[in-house]
This record gives structure tokens, sequence and C-alpha cells, in this order.
């Protein structure tokens, strides 16, 4: 698929986060070539074209280590999340490499720094990403490969991000594999929950799980996918992951037991709301 770039100037670099553990977030671009089609960046940005193009258009920040060099000797420390709308390592960043320069500023004025990426090209920044100071988290849907290729069509294969995990956890660096989304149907069964958890305990990492996020303009990108895997799941999809939530309980028991037979930790990403339902 070809990929559409134009630059934009940004005014801020690291802008307050709600995410738990997180006091900034960093998007070094604007857009997201891995184009996942269960995506809701577009709908925390809030541009519906947008939206519609995800994948095909990304607009990189040219300025944003310049913003940054002013705000990292202003701002009060904290943890930064790279990225919480964006990939920080999608392909373009192996030609700009905004990413680096901006962790390699936070990380000289002492800022801790969370990464979470789906791409091994964060492999590149072994230099800099070091036990002190950073966390890597690899997101992974599926083992599949196959699947995997249609749910994230622009990221690095399943067994890929798995080696970022290897590596970085045998460098001594903090890591944790976001398990999620997970979609009813597609990668909720016991056998494909099982894999990924064998996973992680093989790299020694933790998992924390999501399920799907039916946030603004989410299933007509997602339609397309659910279709050819399981016919009619579209229209049930909102009732499955909707307020009754049976399904999603059902689920985090399932995670929650294969972890403790396989002794790897786990949490769920949002741990208040499923108890307060
Ligand atoms: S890698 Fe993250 S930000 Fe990029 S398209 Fe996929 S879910 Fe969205």
């Amino acid at each position: 698929m070809s990929v559409e770039y134009s630059s934009i100037i940004c005014k801020t670099a690291l802008s307050p986060s709600k995410l738990p553990g997180l006091r900034y977030s960093l998007n070094p671009y604007r857009g997201c070539e891995h184009g996942c089609v269960y995506c809701y960046s577009p709908s925390v940005i809030g541009d519906r074209e947008f939206a519609m193009n995800w994948g095909k258009v990304v607009h990189p920040k040219q300025n944003i280590v310049e913003v940054l060099t002013r705000e990292v000797k202003r701002k009060p420390k904290g943890v930064v999340g790279v990225s919480t709308v964006c990939d920080p390592y999608q392909q373009l960043e192996a030609k700009l490499e905004l990413t680096r320069r901006c962790i390699e500023l936070l990380s000289r004025y002492g800022f801790d720094v969370s990464i979470q990426t789906k791409s091994s090209l964060v492999l590149r920044d072994v230099d800099i990403i070091k036990p002190h100071g950073f966390e890597v988290g690899a997101t992974i849907t599926t083992m599949d490969r196959e699947l995997a290729g249609k749910l994230e069509p622009g990221a690095s294969p399943p067994d890929a991000r798995a080696h970022v995990l290897e590596e970085f956890a045998s460098r001594g660096v903090e890591t944790w594999l976001f398990f999620g989304p997970i979609i009813p149907e597609i990668n909720d069964s016991a056998e494909s929950i099982k894999k990924v958890i064998e996973m992680a305990k093989r790299t020694n990492t933790k998992i924390i799980y999501d399920k799907l996020n039916l946030r603004r303009w989410v299933l007509d990108r997602l339609a397309p996918v659910l279709e050819r895997e399981r016919l009619g799941l579209t229209k049930r999809l909102p009732a499955l992951t909707g307020k009754k939530l049976g399904w999603w309980l059902r689920t985090c028991s399932l995670i929650e037991s294969i972890c403790r037979g396989l002794e790897v930790k786990c949490e769920p990403a949002f741990p208040s709301w499923p108890s307060a339902l």
C-alpha cells in the first residue's frame, strides 16, 4: 500500500496524558502507516476524513525535536508515553529518526520513557534504550501471522515483535506485552490466547490485556475484515462488546486462568471498569 507523506509543524511535543502510568505523551507523527483496522487513534484525533484514510497518510512533525528541546528544560519530569496515537517506529522513522532523537533528548534530561510499538525497528535504538529510564512494550493481538497481516497490515509480524521483547529483556530493560485488542470470535479462542501467553512466558514478559474499543469510526474500518472472517459479526459486535460484557468477563477469567497455569503475570489495562459493572 502506498503512503502519502507530508510534513507538519507542531506547537507542543509533550502533551499531558491520562493513560495509566503516564504523565505525558509524545507522538512524532500524525497518522500511522501500520494501518491497524481496529485502531481508535483517529477518533482521538477527531478528524473523519483522516480516519477514513488511516494508514495511507502520515504527517511527520518536522520541528518536534526543536520544540522538545525547549520543553525538556522547563516541564516537570515524568514518564513519557512514546507513542499513544501513532507507532513511534513506523516505516518513515527509519529515514527521519524523529523518535530516536526525541527519546535521546528525554533520556538526557531525566524523563522516563515508556515505548509501545508493533515494529522491530525499535531494535535499531538498543544503544539508547537502557535498563534505567526506559521500558518497552510490544503489542501482540495474535501469534497467527496471516490474521495479524489482515488486522495490522503495516506492522512487523508477531514473531518479530516477540523477538523485540526477548532482545530487550535479555538486556535488562523492563518489558511488557500489550495483548489487545481482543475481539470476539476473531482472536479470543482459548487456543489463540494460549499461544500469546506462551510467548510471554518464553520472553519472561508480563501481559497487559484489553478488549476492543468501539470508538467512533472503528467499526467502519473493521467491518470488511470481520465479514471476511465471520459473516454477520459486524452486526453482533456492539452487543458483544457493549454494556453487558458477559463475553469480556468470561474472556478475562480465561486469560487469568491460563496465566496462572503458566505462571505469567497479567493485568487488565483498565482494572477499574470490569468490577464497576
Ligand atoms: S500501530 Fe497503534 S497507532 Fe498505529 S495503526 Fe496500529 S493501533 Fe493505530
